[in-house]
């Protein structure tokens, strides 16, 4: 089985991928953490991809494509996408890709959350230094203040977490992500989910969803 989670930054995705893809077996591929990991070990790519993810800015599609083939080349598990595709390019790209490998995209999840709540939701955002588990600091903040409850390492904010940034990254999914929702509205594998729920019940409702899936 193939996913695709799709929403604005803030939506619940990566929460969401790492519960499911440990409830359903499948290889979690986020392509911003792809991306921040070779930033932290600071290879050439880290340093190719540094300035647009700052700025709030799209990875150039020729460049997320070619981190993803040669990352999936090997494996063999079902796939659940967070963050990609962000373009109408880039599911091209995936559908010939897949195409080309007798595979396909079994369904599409809209994590559905008003534009409004996005930038308190990223605000509040932390991610665990050590396991990157993701809290808020509002609607479900750690026991302890800033200290991961799965692994005790400290707490932080993503870089382009920042006020400024987060104006540009909603632009740029209205402007750039948005028109996917069409790309895929008419394929038959699109599933609307309320991402404005608890982390736990969005989680419920997907796994009740995807559970007819073979
Ligand atoms: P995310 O963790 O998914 O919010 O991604 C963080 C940043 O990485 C984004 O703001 C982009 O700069 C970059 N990025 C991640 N995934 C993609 C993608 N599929 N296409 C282009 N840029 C991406």
């Amino acid at each position: 089985m193939n996913i695709i989670l799709l929403g604005y930054p803030g939506s619940g995705k990566g929460t969401q991928a790492k519960v499911l893809s440990r409830k359903l077996g499948l290889f979690h591929v986020s392509t911003g953490d792809i991306f921040r990991e070779e930033l932290g070990r600071k290879t050439p790519l880290g340093e190719e991809v540094a300035g647009y993810i700052s700025a709030g800015r799209l990875v150039p599609d020729k460049l997320v494509m070619e981190v993803l083939k040669s990352r999936l080349s090997t494996e063999t598990r079902g796939l659940l996408f967070d963050g990609f595709p962000r373009t109408v390019e880039q599911a091209e790209a995936l559908d010939a890709w897949f195409g080309s490998r007798g595979q396909a995209i079994d369904a599409v999840i809209f994590l559905d959350v008003p534009e409004s709540d996005v930038a308190s939701r990223l605000g509040a955002r932390r991610t665990c230094t050590g396991c990157g588990k993701i809290y808020n600091t509002i609607t479900n903040p750690p026991a302890k203040e800033n200290v991961c409850d799965a692994c005790g390492k400290p707490l932080m904010t993503r870089d382009d977490d920042k006020p400024e940034v987060i104006a540009r990254r909603i632009q740029v999914y209205n402007d750039q992500t948005e028109p996917l929702l069409a790309y895929y509205r008419s394929s038959g594998i699109f599933h609307r989910a309320d991402g404005s729920k608890a982390p736990d019940a969005v989680a419920e409702e997907l796994v009740a969803m995807l559970s007819g899936k073979p």
